[in-house]
């Protein structure tokens, strides 16, 4: 039986990984399986730059600062296997998983899944992606493309009302895009984004397309009226999804609370999920803060509250 099982990379997978292997629980961490829609690393493997992780004046890719996460996790001991867990039992201890047939069991388990950002769907989007499309304002609206030029932030949540807010810093213009006529997005947070004057809601409209060529990438998007069908062309060097996250936690929720969003619900100030010995961390169990320091952060956390918690229940 494994002492520890951390499911998931990224940052708060492999600090956890980090923490348990220097706390000597030898633990298996299963890094997800690239043909099966789970990418070892997770959301930084698609990112570019990193510019706002403490420690890298500077910057450093996200794939690259994955690889030196891994490597210091493994000089420790810790062991990666590079399959996805497909089921769980958490009915009981020793905590059962399996990928496919394979089946092990576990004293304790770190989730550490992470989110997906949800985009619309478009081929467009995957074409430009790191060069103009983007998921993330707070890791990407810095870097110059995206400087004195007129950006599009799609989506009308809070999530959507941030980005926006967040990319006036650095854009000559915000354009929101959103569906419907009304912002789903709490009141503060729509008041505060309608009335800035570098931001300016695109009501009732879609985006058909995102626009550009090979050398420059992204250079505007088609917008449709949804009343009308009518389109039209908007330029911008930058298009941010903003329609939400899907949270890696479908596995676990037979067993597990999760809240209206559907991510794991945590006890507070804590990696502890209702089940005793499973611990959540990273982007699988916070919609808020959603950052690599923040997810690094909540993985010592995991690995901390694994390692008392096995001190406590062994003999
Ligand atoms: P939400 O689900 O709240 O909003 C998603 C938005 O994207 C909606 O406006 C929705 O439109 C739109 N959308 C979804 N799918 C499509 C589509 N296919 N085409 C066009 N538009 C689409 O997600 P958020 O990420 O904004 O927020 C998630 C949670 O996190 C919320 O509870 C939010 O309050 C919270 N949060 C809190 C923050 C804070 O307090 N600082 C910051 C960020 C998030 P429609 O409205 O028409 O459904």
């Amino acid at each position: 039986m494994e002492k520890v099982i951390i499911i998931g990379t990224g940052p708060a997978g492999y600090t956890a990984a980090l923490y348990t292997a220097r706390a000597d629980l030898n633990p298996l961490c299963f890094e997800g399986d690239p043909y099966k829609g789970f990418l070892p690393g997770g959301q930084l493997m698609t990112t570019t730059e990193v510019e706002n992780y403490p420690g890298y004046p500077e910057g450093v890719t996200g794939p690259e600062m994955m690889a030196q996460f891994k490597k210091q996790a493994e000089r420790f001991g810790t062991r990666f296997i590079q399959k996805s867990i497909t089921k769980v039992d958490l009915s009981e201890r020793p905590f059962r998983v399996w990928s496919g047939e394979a089946e092990w069991d576990a004293a304790s388990l770190i989730i550490a899944t992470g989110a997906d950002a949800k985009y619309l769907g478009l081929p467009s989007e995957q074409t430009f992606l790191n060069r103009g499309v983007s998921a993330c304002a707070t890791c990407d609206g810095a870097v110059p493309r995206f400087r004195n030029k007129p950006l599009v932030v799609v989506g009308g949540g809070d999530t959507a009302m941030e980005e926006a807010m967040f990319l006036t810093k650095f854009a000559s213009m915000v354009h929101i895009v959103h569906r419907r006529d009304k912002f789903r997005a709490s009141k503060i947070m729509a008041d505060r984004a309608i009335a800035h004057p570098k931001i300016k809601v695109e009501w009732n409209t879609t985006v058909d397309e995102v626009l550009g060529n090979d050398t420059e990438g992204v250079t505007g998007v088609r917008l449709k009226d949804v009343n009308t069908g009518a389109t039209r062309e908007l330029p911008c060097t930058g298009y941010f999804s903003a329609i939400g996250h899907k949270p890696n936690a479908e596995l676990f929720r037979e067993w597990l609370k999760t809240d209206e969003n559907g991510y794991l619900v945590t006890k507070a100030s804590s990696s502890y999920t209702q089940v005793e010995g499973v611990f959540a961390c990273g982007d699988v169990q916070d919609h808020v803060y959603r950052q690599a320091i923040t997810a690094a952060g909540s993985g010592c956390m995991a690995a901390i509250d694994a390692t008392r918690w096995l001190e406590s229940h062994e003999g």
